[in-house]
């Protein structure tokens, strides 16, 4: 049985407890993760705080270099990297490289992280008087990161994190733990000093040592909503600065004057792709007007038909498994809390089996009609391939959905009419609009963050918001006199007038 082991400076030793990872496709168990603790962690924050003061002195284009390195690095190991990431993630490869490849697109962004740490300066504020501001690392920092994208949002993190001048300790999903120890490995290959970034696993119980470590200075989280908002207050409490993303329950508005074609293939793929299990998933659809809804419901049920579901490496499979048993078995109960509800259950995906692959995480894609407001399986993310049509009479109901969701990740508008999508992302409350853009997940170069219950704390991640989360300011006002008496009053606070 292959272990999957901490990236510390020195011998990790023998983890007590250990957490099982599956091979979705098979539902078997293909490795095990050791489960560190608070000890553990207490060695990975001494060697990086051996290791932080000489890394953020290091000059940024040296520390860009690094990111290059990094880049060419996992470019180079690409196929390995995503059919290792998609035999414990369980999406296809093809979304395996697309993960990876959004991860690296905010490592570019790191690249250029000598311009966008750059200063500001006033000259003669006052007489004889300049004033200027700088950004400095924290010191350490922390990443918490959830199953579904595990190539991307550590990349999100660490990058950012490092280029800045931090040292980094990832705790990345303990369901897919390999990828994350492969990037630190390429990040060590790509020259970056021992100690700058290390991978400690774990559950709860390591969490929740990060969390409370005075020498961690910043948290970065990403996962579900309830423990997001645990590890914001906790986080905080203990003094730290914290960001912490959650889930989402992404609406698409679809305007009776939208390409209906276009609609459909942007929405099969948007919902059913990677089973559902992304939070810029579009698992809600609310067409304005019944007649819209028909010709919608009636366009997506052989667009669903055709779905091809099939284990990871099939090059011909739309989406794989789930991740493990106990999510299968959740959407599965959400399934039928919709039914329950007295939604129509117009497909159902329960009880698929793949031939070959019986013990595969695998669910068929399902499709809900009729669903309300007041459900709660619309209420609640299901994270699995089931799409839910919420019929809305016209744009002010539809706009008012995705405003009063308790989430507010990502939201879509399919329309040709310019007026009405102007409107719409003006006033949605949500933080990231697609206008007949399905997955509105910003360049690298902008920055990642919902709102309300899909976000705890106020800097979203990567972009200058990534920067200026991984960096506290320094400013300093010099004044070189030139040895003339000056006649102002030291007991008067100093003011520009
Ligand atoms: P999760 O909340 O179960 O786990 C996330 C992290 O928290 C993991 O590292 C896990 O080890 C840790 N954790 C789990 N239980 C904990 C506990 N009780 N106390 C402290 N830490 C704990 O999330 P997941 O299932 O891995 O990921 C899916 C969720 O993440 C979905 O809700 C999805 O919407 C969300 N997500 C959000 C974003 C975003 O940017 N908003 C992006 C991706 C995923």
């Amino acid at each position: 049985m292959r272990e999957i082991s901490h990236v510390i400076v020195g011998d990790a030793g023998v983890s007590p407890r250990t957490g099982e990872v599956f091979d979705p496709n098979s539902g078997q168990v293909q490795a095990r993760v050791a489960l560190g603790d608070r000890a553990l962690l207490d060695r990975a924050v001494a060697a990086a705080e051996a290791a932080q003061p000489a890394w953020a002195a290091t000059n940024p284009q040296r520390r860009a270099r690094v990111m290059f390195r990094f880049k060419e690095l996992v470019e180079a190991n690409m196929d390995e990297l995503a059919r290792l990431l998609s035999s414990e993630h369980g999406k296809v490869i093809a979304d395996a490289k697309g993960d990876i490849q959004r991860g690296l697109e905010v490592i570019e962004f790191c690249c250029g992280i000598p311009h966008a740490l750059k200063g500001e300066y006033s000259q003669g504020a006052g007489p004889g008087i300049d004033v200027y501001s700088m950004r400095l690392p924290l010191g350490i920092g922390a990443g918490i990161t959830p199953f579904n994208f595990p190539a991307m949002i550590p990349m999100w993190m660490f990058g950012p994190a490092i280029a800045c001048g931090n040292a980094f300790i990832l705790k990345p999903s303990e369901r897919d733990p390999s990828v994350p120890v492969r990037l630190a490995e390429l990040m060590r290959e790509a020259g970056l000093p021992e100690g700058v970034l290390q991978v400690v696993h774990g559950d709860k119980e390591m969490v929740d040592a990060i969390l409370d470590h005075p020498a961690i200075a910043a948290v970065s989280f990403v996962g579900s909503s309830d423990i997001a908002h645990y590890v914001y207050r906790r986080g905080v409490d203990a003094g730290k600065r914290v960001q912490a993303m959650g889930g989402a329950k992404n609406h698409g508005i679809v305007m009776p004057d939208a390409d209906m074609d276009q609609v459909v293939k942007d929405l099969t793929g948007a919902a059913y792709g990677s089973a559902g299990e992304r939070c810029m998933a579009l698992p809600v659809v609310v067409p304005v007007g019944e007649a819209t809804a028909d010709r919608l419901r009636e366009a997506l049920l052989p667009a669903i038909a055709a779905l091809r579901i099939g284990v990871s490496t099939d090059a011909d499979a739309h989406y794989g498994p789930v991740v493990n048993a106990a999510h299968k078995a959740r959407v599965e109960q959400w399934i039928q809390t919709g039914v329950d509800e007295g939604a129509e259950l117009v497909v159902d995906g329960r009880g698929f089996t793949l031939q070959g692959h019986e013990q595969g995480f695998f669910i068929g894609p399902s499709l809900f009609d009729h669903v309300t407001p007041e459900m709660q399986s619309y209420k609640e993310e299901i994270f699995g391939p089931v799409l839910q049509i919420v019929r809305a009479p016209d744009f002010e109901t539809a706009l008012r959905l995705p405003s009063a969701h308790q989430y507010g990740n990502g939201v879509a508008i399919f329309t040709r009419n310019g007026h009405a999508a102007r409107e719409f992302a003006a006033r949605v409350n949500v933080g990231m609009v697609g206008i007949n853009v399905p997955i509105p997940v910003p360049v690298a170069y902008h920055s990642f963050g919902g709102w309300k219950r899909s976000a705890f704390g106020d800097t979203n991640q990567h972009g200058m918001e990534g920067v200026r989360f991984w960096t506290r300011i320094k400013t300093v006002t010099q004044r070189w006199p030139d040895g003339s008496p000056d006649g102002g009053n030291a007991f008067v606070i100093p003011t520009m007038g």
